[in-house]
């Protein structure tokens, strides 16, 4: 298996200002591991510019135009990290026989590579990167994250804890996770689907290297609703949950008013009243979200639209 074709696929969004840093990094350790036979001459570092609007795109096409061991795949406009990732995997599976991915800043330790490489050589299909410690991630992010896994998990959603979208997948690992046809991707949620022989390798997570970062708040907010709702019914579950619950609440009300009437006391205010109103309609609304999540998203996924569009493959 010493010559397989690694393909190295790297979405990237902006990212003009870390990518030489990144190149250079990556074609180094390709070089070292075709020299050690690790993986075969074929193998080659794919970058997936995913409609970025700075220099992105010509610093790629030098790249590819320099060394054989470089591609450029152009999206024609900015479809999100997961689906730029699932662009590369799904061009890649064309002429390689094992993909890795991994993020543009070089956040996780691309040393882990050879370590998931050598994995795949003993036989596994799927190698996660797991970061064993976040440190150099800002507090803010870290235990957002955290949360997130906490939360996922509280959902039903098998995800692997503290593992990105840094990982190896067989050819027929991504030949398997192409068939899944939607839209609102969870790549994360997708592959411990899959099935086949997985493993981890584990690394500390370092500084972004230049650049800032592509996921603010509110896409991490979006993300992780994307990740609950495409994954679990569990939120349907909690409006029964819930329902119940208030139901019992009002039982519970009744008796006290049939008892107070019988003391012969009068109509309470109509604070109460207000209270209750103003309470149940807040809850109302809030169920009506939750099913207004679920049938958004089986808008998008009826329409089957593409994923995302090339423009253009630099190889
Ligand atoms: N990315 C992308 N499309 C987007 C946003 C991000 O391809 O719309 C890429 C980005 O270039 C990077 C990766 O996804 O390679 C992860 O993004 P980032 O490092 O900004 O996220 P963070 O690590 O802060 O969660
Ligand atoms: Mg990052």
């Amino acid at each position: 298996m010493e010559n397989s074709t690694l393909a190295i696929v790297v979405p990237c969004y902006n990212e003009a200002e870390v990518l030489p840093q990144t190149n250079k990094q990556l074609c180094a350790l390709l070089d070292e591991m075709i020299g050690k036979r690790l993986v075969g001459d074929s193998s080659y570092v794919m970058y997936v510019d995913d409609g970025s609007r700075d220099r992105t795109w010509e610093i790629i096409a030098e790249y590819a135009a320099a060394s054989s061991h470089v591609r450029g795949l152009k999206l024609a406009g900015n479809v999100g990290h997961q689906n730029a990732l699932m662009a590369g995997l799904d061009t890649a599976r064309q002429d390689a026989d094992v993909t890795i991915s991994i993020d543009a800043d070089l956040q996780d330790d691309i040393r882990a590579i050879p370590e998931m490489v050598k994995k795949y050589n003993e036989g596994c299909d799927i190698v996660y990167g797991v970061r064993s410690k976040r440190t150099t991630d800002s507090f803010f992010k870290r235990t957002t994250a955290q949360m997130f896994y906490k939360f996922m998990t509280n959902m039903g959603v098998k995800s692997v804890y503290n593992h990105a979208d840094f990982r190896l997948m067989s050819l027929r690992a991504v030949n398997a996770l192409c068939q899944y046809e939607e839209r609102n991707l969870f790549l994360r949620g997708l592959v411990p689907l899959l099935g086949y022989k997985t493993d981890s390798v584990y690394y500390d997570r370092l500084e972004r290297q230049a650049g800032e970062s592509k996921y603010p708040l509110s896409k991490m907010l979006s993300f992780a609703i994307d990740g609950i709702t495409s994954f679990s019914v569990k939120p349907l579950r909690l409006i029964f949950d819930l329902g119940a619950l208030f139901l019992l609440i009002s039982l519970g009300i009744l008796v006290y008013v049939i008892v107070a009437l019988c003391q012969g006391r009068g109509v309470q205010g109509w604070a109460s009243l207000m209270l209750s109103i103003w309470f149940v309609g807040g809850c109302m609304l809030i169920c009506l979200s939750v099913i207004a999540a679920y049938i958004g998203r089986i808008y998008t996924e009826e329409k089957h639209r593409p994923r995302y569009n090339i423009e253009k493959y630099q190889k």
